[in-house]
């Protein structure tokens, strides 16, 4: 395979396949032509010379439509360590938006540095902070070579940590100022907006005048607001209210609110998605700009130390590892999980150590992809104990899967039209040393094809187009690209070409690092980055900035 040159006449031609748009229109027998990194016309073409473009490819039977674009990823790191990003390449990911959850990697300050070392975890050793501010940290993103298109959001636990640390005190006046000025730079630099996460130290310490302050240059942009709720178990409808009242906001008008993971994930509140769904319906009827998105899987995946109690993490590291080890503080853990405490999504207690699995930790390699109880059991231990030396052991970077949805509720939501498909996964690379290591949810390499063949071809949960517009038009208008998300001249050629009655995910709990089936190209800016499932080595991916 030859890289494509842009710009040089006319470059290649996707002849008679069934073109999905990407609006949710029925699909259409056309052909598709691209010049450079532009689609240029979608129609017949049968009366073109096909000696006169580089490269013809025949495609009848298949899929083609728009390159997936994945509003909810977690990059930010990976991608300067590998930027190919192939676990979401090789699925037709052509655009990832990073710096979700209320974490990013900028600004980097002296406060906040060991908050982004904890973040980038196993891979902060191999990649130097050296950048500050947020441009600094995209113009570091511009020197890699990158497989698909990335866009970031600010991180609100970022800008938190940069100014006030690990504390858990709300900001003064005057450092509410600093961090709103953080995230004005950010979003001026190209951000696509803000992100909270509020189950995470130290995002989980931030109310709602402090949520509302930072929303508002979000507002005043037209940027996106994307949270990781408060809590999406007992809590999640208090949790769904906060997050609509902090996008309605105080006086610069409602922010555009994007749910991020939509999910019914406790036994507390299972069954009902439907009512989650209906919430943010509501709000949609009364004109908030919101909308949400959501990976197909019932088990969800984040850092164990989420399940620890907010207090223990107000700390730098060697403090909370300290505590963990303290006994005195395991009794107090085990009450307050015991217990419940106001507001914390209590993990460990619901839906409980049975549905928690180590998926990734460094000196513990033995135990990736086993349950806390089989842990325990095997050790003669309380899972608290298990847990806690753990994430003493690893100083708190250890990850988990958690098995906690009802698969009737992921199906009640990914029917909705204005919930965007989503991985929540950080780029890997089977067998790199790195990117390769641990067993990683399977929604990292999985996803989309996931969705094509579970939801769509299987079980019918929703038609392929609708499907395919929830991958692609409606990302691209929730993060604001200009002309991507759908095929139509003048557009961006970011394509993806599948066979519909074999396109599978093949990643599995057990076994993640692995590619899927089906998706014969997969082109970036023009560029055929992905053929027959396989790396072509072009790298025409590129860093988007806000409104591009
Ligand atoms: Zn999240």
């Amino acid at each position: 395979m030859t890289a494509i040159e842009p710009g040089n006449g006319l470059d290649l031609l996707l002849r008679r396949g069934s073109v999905v748009d990407g609006s949710g229109a029925p699909g259409r027998v056309a052909d598709v032509l691209v010049r450079g990194d532009r689609i240029v016309e979608v129609g017949d073409l049968a009366a073109l010379d096909p000696g006169r473009v580089a490269r013809v490819v025949e495609v009848a039977g298949r899929i083609v439509c728009p390159g997936f674009i994945d509003p909810h990823g977690h990059s930010d790191a990976s991608l300067l360590l590998d930027g190919a990003l192939i676990s979401h390449l090789a699925q037709g990911v052509t655009t990832q938006l990073s710096g979700n959850c209320g974490a990013s990697l900028a600004p980097v300050t002296e406060t906040g540095r060991e908050l982004i070392e904890r973040e980038m975890g196993d891979l902060g050793g191999r990649v130097p902070l050296d950048w500050t501010g947020f441009a600094d940290y995209l113009a570091r993103v511009e020197s890699v070579d990158l497989g698909p298109n990335v866009a970031f959001l600010e991180g609100h636990g970022t800008i938190r940590g940069a100014v006030i640390g690990p504390s858990d005190r709300a900001p003064d006046d005057q450092e509410l100022a600093a961090m709103v000025r953080h995230l004005e730079e950010a979003l001026d630099a190209g951000a696509i907006g803000l992100s909270s996460g509020l189950i995470y130290a130290p995002g989980i310490y931030a109310g709602y005048w402090e949520l509302a302050a930072l929303v508002a240059p979000v507002a005043r942009r037209g940027a996106l607001y994307a949270t990781h709720m408060r809590n999406e178990s007992a809590g999640l409808f208090d949790a769904l209210a906060e997050a609509v009242a902090v996008a309605w906001g105080e006086e610069e008008g409602p922010a555009r609110l994007q749910v991020s993971h939509l999910k019914a994930g406790a036994r507390s509140v299972w069954g009902r998605a439907g009512e989650a769904v209906e919430f943010l319906e509501a709000a949609r009827r009364d004109g908030l700009d919101v909308a949400a998105d959501q990976y197909p899987y019932t088990a969800a995946a984040t850092t164990l130390a989420a399940i620890l109690p907010p207090d223990l993490l107000a700390l730098p590291v060697d403090e909370t590892v300290a505590r963990l080890r303290d006994p005195a503080e395991r009794v107090r853990a085990r009450r307050g999980i015991a217990e419940g405490s106001g507001g914390w999504e209590n993990m460990a207690a619901d839906p409980g150590w049975a549905a928690i699995r180590i998926t990734e930790a460094p000196g513990h390699r033995d135990w990736q992809g086993r349950t806390v109880p089989e842990l325990a059991d095997e050790l003669g231990r309380d899972p608290v104990d298990v847990a806690f030396d753990l994430l003493a052991d690893e100083r708190l970077d250890v990850g988990m899967a958690l098995e906690c949805m009802l698969e009737s509720d992921v199906e009640t939501i990914m029917a909705v039209d204005w919930v965007a498909v989503c991985t929540d996964a950080t780029g890997r690379r089977p067998g790199h040393p790195q990117l390769g290591a641990g067993v990683p949810h399977p929604r990292t390499y999985g996803t989309y094809p996931r969705v094509l063949r579970r939801y769509v071809r299987e079980r019918g949960v929703l038609p392929l187009e609708r499907a395919i517009a929830k991958m692609t038009s409606l990302p691209a208008e929730r993060l604001g690209l200009a002309r991507r998300g759908r095929i139509e001249p003048g557009w961006a050629a970011d394509l993806v070409v599948f066979d519909p009655a074999t396109i599978a995910d093949t990643a599995t709990v057990a076994d993640p690092h692995r590619l899927p089936e089906g998706i014969e190209l997969v082109v970036v800016n023009g560029a055929v980055a992905i053929e027959a499932g396989r790396e072509t080595g072009a790298r025409p991916g590129r860093l988007l900035r806000r409104g591009e």
